[in-house]
């Protein structure tokens, strides 16, 4: 997964999200032999389904009596493997622009400056893109991926640092017990003495604390950032009554939540429809050709949110932008029993 920021990718779709629809969307296009590039603005496939509820059971997903929600998306990003789909992860998609008359060329612009070329785009937004909530600190975009992070992806990055946390939920919580033993130094700063996280690790995290494992920086919230050239040297916190502290630190770790965005879609001419796209549900075609919506950001009559009615129109979308793209070709139906899984193209 990944993508080189110089250089402009040629694909027949792309699929703006990369939850349960955009992943199923995947395998549409590739059982109608359409190739796809994935862009999601979070650092990992799933979307609502990883992001807001991993762990929990989802039961009305056809052939599952019940399943995990990650479990889910690990199915799915497997039945999406055979077609090669290239992920382009942590960037949101800024900008799309139609680059002949009829909607059979558009390039596609994120914000890391990834740049793809296609035939045509699959809008599979969800609630728009999901990106951390980042705290108001001036300057703190010079130290974001260097010694700012919202996501932990690699443990062993942050042995021998002194580390902030910052933040009181699960998050916060959470990496602060996976954490401590490979920190020099651990605190934890939230502004008040009660903590968002289960009970269960809200305990451990006070026994840590009391042991003298980590400090609990409470009640303090985030004033500013001392370093240089995206390092920081300290993390200055302060009480409601401008009493500072300053906590000498490597690594600032800051979990305040996801924010949910529609963003630049809705200058999209999509005609929105409260946040929604409105889509012909026979062929989850926009007022745009050549722009398809499906899941949760799709609307018609009746709709249901459900991650089943969305990947019902995932494969009207595919079958559709077939026959849009080859207006030539005379497509037989046929069931996954006969055709098997097509090679990647
Ligand atoms: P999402 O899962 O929202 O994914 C959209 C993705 O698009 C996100 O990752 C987002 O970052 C990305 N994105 C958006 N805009 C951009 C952009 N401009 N650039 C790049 N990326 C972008 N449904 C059920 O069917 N059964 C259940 O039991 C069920 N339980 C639920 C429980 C909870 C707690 C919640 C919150 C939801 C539940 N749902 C359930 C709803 C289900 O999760 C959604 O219907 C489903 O996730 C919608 O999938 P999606 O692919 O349309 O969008």
């Amino acid at each position: 997964m990944g993508s080189a920021e110089s250089e402009v990718y040629n694909t027949d779709v792309v699929i703006i999200g990369a939850g349960p629809t955009g992943l199923f969307s995947i395998f549409e296009m590739g059982m109608n032999k359409m190739s796809c590039h994935v862009v999601d603005s979070l650092d990992e496939i799933g979307g609502q389904c990883v992001a807001l509820y991993p762990e929990k059971p989802i039961y009305d997903i056809p052939a599952y009596p019940q399943i995990g929600a990650k479990d889910l998306i690990d199915k799915l990003s497997e039945q999406a493997a055979p077609f090669n789909p290239t992920y382009h992860l942590g960037q949101q998609v800024n900008s799309i622009s139609q680059l002949d008359s009829d909607g059979r060329k558009w390039q596609v612009v994120t914000s890391k400056g990834t740049n793809i070329v296609c035939r045509s785009i699959v809008i599979a937004a969800g609630v728009g893109a999901f990106g951390p909530n980042r705290p108001p600190l001036e300057g703190i975009e010079e130290y974001e991926s260097k010694s700012v992070f919202y996501y932990v992806k690699n443990t062993a990055k942050f042995a021998g640092k002194s580390i902030v946390i910052a933040g009181g939920g699960d998050s916060a919580v959470d990496w602060a017990l996976n954490l401590h033993d490979i920190a020099e130094k651990l605190y934890v700063v939230h502004r008040r003495p009660k903590f968002r996280a289960t009970p269960d690790s809200s305990e451990k995290l006070r026994k840590l604390a009391e042991d003298g494992k980590i400090e609990l920086v409470i009640p303090y919230q985030l004033s500013r950032l001392e370093g240089n050239n995206g390092q920081l040297s300290a993390v200055i916190v302060k009480t409601m009554s401008n009493e500072e502290r300053k906590l000498e630190a490597d690594v600032l770790l800051p979990f305040f939540g996801l924010s949910m965005n529609l963003g630049p879609i809705a200058e999209w001419e999509l005609g929105l429809n409260k946040s929604h796209i409105n889509i012909d549900p026979l062929t989850a075609l926009t007022n745009r050709p050549g722009i398809y919506a499906v899941g949760d950001i799709a609307t018609y009559d009746y709709k249901q949110k459900l991650i089943l009615t969305g990947f019902a129109e995932c494969a009207q979308a595919a079958h559709h932008i077939r026959r849009f793209l080859n207006p030539d070709q005379v497509i037989h139906f046929e069931y996954s029993t006969t055709s098997g899984v097509p090679k990647a193209v």
